[in-house]
């Protein structure tokens, strides 16, 4: 078990600028995941941690050892990628002890860890069975055995379960939660979908263009988002975003109503979620365009501003709604976030 420190990591596909000064600390057995959009760098930096992308700069400490200059077979990681390399022809049991063959371990501690590891990711009844015989999650779960059971420092995921369908995805993502928290691993997780992010994650390093824009618990990037960007990002539907004009000094008008926001700007942007904002008489008119009943809530879909901009609300779904209904809203006041014309969160009052 260890923390893994990683600072200033650069790298270049010949002009193409992919890591721009990477620093990130994942503490130790904590579960770190990278999120954001494909081509933003997120596998470029696991594979330059695990050693098998060479970095420009920069260096990568687990706990107290520098193991950049190490090759990856050295660095003692453990990696699970989208494609689980598990060999068809090895029953389970063999490809468990895949990494502990490689080093050599002698055949009763063979015996034990591969044993421990089964029952955590519960296949201890199908250990004699041939891989190639088993279903995706229990492939999954073979590949994830394989690399706790040589007991890594610290385990390295690509997209693990992406190759699983909708259901076994869920399922695999519960599971995974609880068999990294009892293992206690130090764990870095790449993905592109934010809902597993948010479900598995300590705390999630947002990604855009080669640099982390945040890097904080679930919770805290979902109700601060630092940047205009992640605010965009997380949460489906993203949060709205409308121009904020200063009437006063920290008085500012958007969308037809007055509402108190940071001192010192002529202009921002207002920023509210979809879930908080309620109908109410003392709100701002809107046209419902969309009506989507969704069960749990009803999304409302309207155009507001000048230019005309998309603008959604997460209502209750026991109210009637229909299109073409006129309909007013009141933001949540204190859920109201505030971006500056860099796309830079505002704080205080
Ligand atoms: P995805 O979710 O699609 O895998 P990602 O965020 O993991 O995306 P990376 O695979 O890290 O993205 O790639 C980051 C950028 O670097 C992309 O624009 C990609 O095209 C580029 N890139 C990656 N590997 C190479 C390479 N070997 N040569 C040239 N460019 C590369």
């Amino acid at each position: 078990m260890a923390d893994i420190r990683i600072a200033n990591i650069t790298k270049h596909f010949g002009a193409f600028h992919a890591l721009k000064g990477i620093d990130l600390h994942v503490k130790d057995q904590e579960f770190m995941v990278l999120l954001g959009a494909s081509g933003c760098g997120k596998s470029t930096l696991l594979r330059a941690i695990a050693g098998l992308e060479s970095a420009d700069t920069g260096t990568v400490h687990v706990g107290e050892e520098r193991i950049d200059h190490l090759q990856a077979k050295d660095r003692r990681l453990s990696m699970v990628f989208q494609n689980y390399a598990v060999f068809p022809h090895l029953t389970v049991f063999e490809n468990i002890a895949f990494g502990l063959r490689m080093q050599k371990r002698p055949d009763s501690d063979v015996r034990q860890k591969v044993q421990r590891v089964a029952e955590l990711v519960h296949l201890e009844a199908l250990l004699h069975r041939y891989s190639g015989q088993l279903s995706g999650g229990q492939r999954q779960r073979v590949a994830l055995a394989r690399a706790l059971a040589v007991e890594p420092r610290v385990i390295l995921m690509d997209e693990p379960l992406s190759n699983l369908d909708a259901l076994l995805r869920l399922e695999m993502r519960a599971e995974l939660k609880t068999i990294l928290a009892q293992s206690k691993t130090t764990t870095i997780y790449v993905t592109h979908d934010q809902v597993e992010a948010m479900s598995l994650a300590d705390r999630i390093a947002i990604m855009n263009q080669g640099v982390i824009v945040q890097c904080d618990t679930p919770l805290e990037i979902y109700r601060n988002p630092a940047t205009t960007f992640v605010a965009g990002f997380i949460g489906n539907p993203p949060m709205n975003f409308v121009p904020a004009r200063a009437v006063d000094d920290g008085v500012f008008e958007a969308l037809g109503l007055q509402l108190r926001g940071p001192r010192g700007h002529a202009t921002l942007t207002l920023g509210v979620r979809p879930e908080d904002l309620q109908p109410a008489n003392e709100g701002f008119g809107i046209e419902v365009a969309v009506v989507e009943p969704l069960g749990a809530h009803t999304l409302v879909t309207a155009f507001v501003g000048e230019p005309r901009q998309v603008f959604r609300a997460a209502l209750d779904s026991t109210e009637h709604h229909r299109a073409g209904q006129r309909l007013k809203l009141m933001p949540a006041l204190p859920r109201v976030r505030w971006y500056d014309s860099a796309g830079q969160m505002i704080h205080g009052d």
